[in-house]
């Protein structure tokens, strides 16, 4: 059997260049090299109202958006099968049978749930369905039969438990499930992007982004408010490029062919690194240069966003099929994992 891949986003916010190089990229790379039986891009707002139950309007806003990002950036729904986790019912019924199978110790020792909650100020008050996400997700990800899950590196965890879980399943009920993979960029600033912030992941909800759809004064602005080494004060001081967050843009970003375009002095990073260790390179130099990087890729996606947003109709007729289209997927799915636990009590095919 080939790969089935299936990733996903939660709407609490627009995306931003974390997604970017974190998973949208490689998405879009499997996508166009087509070595696979099928893709699936969900939209997860079901998992996003785990958290924001008693703001579903943030949620209900954030669908259109993440659905324009997803297409701006060449998502093609023609090659994948783009929908809305809301509107596929089966994957709450995967989600009910996994909930036997992890028990609330183990549910409380995921490091991702455990970080998440604790920026979120969940203690025992902790919603279930928040604490219980990564088991929704491997409904998500079995539903489909999918081995392959573009995610980055703060989605490690929830990959194990969900390799977990498929374990347990088979163990229990005979081999069904399929243990799927996480898989990471290649280049490991991609893997967790920092935030603008220089100190957490750049994360949606806590508002340390660059978004694909900023505009040009907007990037321009977050990356001259940037902190780089708070010690390299005057231009002639030594710099740090460890920790600094310029830099980790520029490690995920910057190519060889943006030196000859808008820094020709250097060949390569090594050689910028190289001179702002040693000192006599400015703070305004570097921005300037990541400045360019970013309007240079952000244009063209901002460009088609700002075309695709003139229908949003169109976009949410692409989300319906995707759903249907889903839905008997999984439906498939579901038949057989029924089957394998003894409750397809009316021998449904
Ligand atoms: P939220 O704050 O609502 O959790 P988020 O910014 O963390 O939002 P998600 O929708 O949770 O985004 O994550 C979607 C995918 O993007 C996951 O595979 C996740 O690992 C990846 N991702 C999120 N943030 C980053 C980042 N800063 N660097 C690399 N990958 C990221
Ligand atoms: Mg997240």
């Amino acid at each position: 059997m080939g790969n089935i891949i299936l990733t996903g986003d939660r709407p609490t916010g627009k995306l931003h260049i974390g997604h970017f190089v974190g998973s949208l990229q490689n998405r879009v790379k499997m996508q166009n090299e087509g070595n696979f039986d099928k893709m699936y891009v969900m939209i997860a707002d079901s998992q996003a109202l785990t958290d924001n139950f008693n703001n579903v309007k943030k949620v209900q806003d954030n669908i259109i958006e993440v659905a324009l990002d997803y297409l701006s950036v060449g998502i093609d729904p023609n090659k994948v099968t783009l929908f809305l986790q809301s509107q596929v019912s089966e994957l709450t019924e995967f989600n009910f049978y996994y909930l036997n199978l992890v028990t609330l110790a183990r549910a409380k020792r995921n490091p991702t749930v455990k970080s998440e909650m604790k920026e979120k100020g969940y203690k025992d008050d902790v919603p279930l369905g928040f604490l219980c996400y990564p088991v929704s997700q491997t409904a998500d990800i079995t539903a489909f039969n999918a081995n392959i899950v573009p995610v980055g590196e703060d989605q490690l965890p929830v990959i194990e438990q969900a390799r977990e879980i498929v374990r347990t399943f088979n163990n229990l009920y005979g081999e069904t499930l399929i243990e799927p993979i996480g898989v990471l960029p290649d280049k490991s600033t991609c893997k967790r992007l920092p935030g603008t912030d220089g100190i957490h992941k750049m994360s949606k909800s806590l508002g340390n982004c660059i978004y694909l759809s900023d505009s040009e004064q907007d990037i321009k602005k977050k990356v001259f408010s940037m902190y780089t080494d708070e010690n390299h004060i005057k231009v002639s001081d030594p710099g740090k490029v460890e920790g600094n967050v310029v830099f980790s843009y520029l490690d995920a970003f910057c190519e060889d062919e943006h030196f000859k375009k808008y820094l020709p002095e250097y060949n390569n990073l090594d050689e910028l690194k190289a001179h702002y260790r040693k000192g006599g390179l400015g703070d305004v130099k570097i921005k300037n240069f990541l400045n360019s990087i970013l309007q240079e890729i952000l244009l063209p996606i901002r460009t088609k966003r700002q075309e695709l947003e003139k229908d949003k109709d169109k976009i949410m007729n692409i989300l319906y099929n995707g759903s249907k289209q889903a839905s008997l997927d999984a439906h498939k799915n579901l038949i057989r994992l029924k089957t394998a636990m003894g409750i397809n009590y009316f021998n449904e095919i």
